[in-house]
């Protein structure tokens, strides 16, 4: 799968945001906006000299869940100054996920298509091909991407 490769790329280029990547549920319909995402981060983070992490993504109520820290490095200074830049840099971040996370609610979480009408019965963002896939009784599995060191993906 070529989503596969590219969250590993991700993992990769980006070692200290994935620190824990067994914690991470990721599907193939939600790789393009965790692609901008990385970068995004990357970008605001870099320069300020903080850590950013993922403590965790996953799929609650069929939506995507994006959770993660934003610290000062432990050898920087806890000046008034410096928290506030950290407090202006963590609200910068949550945007970014936010768009992210709104972003892959109108992906189908499979193949990335534009999902069907919302479902009652089936809130988790599907196309019609794959909320058809009736003989499943998650569809969604097949979009799921195994990562290393995970034992139930
Ligand atoms: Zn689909």
């Amino acid at each position: 799968m070529e989503e596969a490769q590219q969250v590993r790329a991700l993992l990769k280029r980006y070692p200290s945001m994935f620190k824990s990547p067994e914690l991470l549920d990721v599907y193939a319909g939600w790789v393009p906006p965790l692609v901008t995402l990385c970068a995004e981060i990357d970008d605001l983070v870099a320069d300020q000299s903080f850590v950013f992490q993922f403590i965790q993504i996953k799929k609650k109520l069929g939506q995507c869940r994006i959770h993660f820290v934003l610290e000062q490095r432990r050898s920087d200074l806890r000046t008034d100054g410096a928290l506030e830049k950290l407090d202006r840099c963590k609200k910068s971040v949550q945007q970014c996920v936010e768009a992210a996370q709104s972003s892959c609610a109108s992906r189908c979480l499979v193949c990335g298509r534009t999902p069907a009408p919302p479902d009652r019965l089936m809130p988790t963002p599907l196309c019609k091909m794959h909320r058809r896939s009736e003989h499943l009784r998650d569809p969604w599995s097949l979009g799921k991407i195994r990562l290393e060191g995970r034992t139930d993906a």
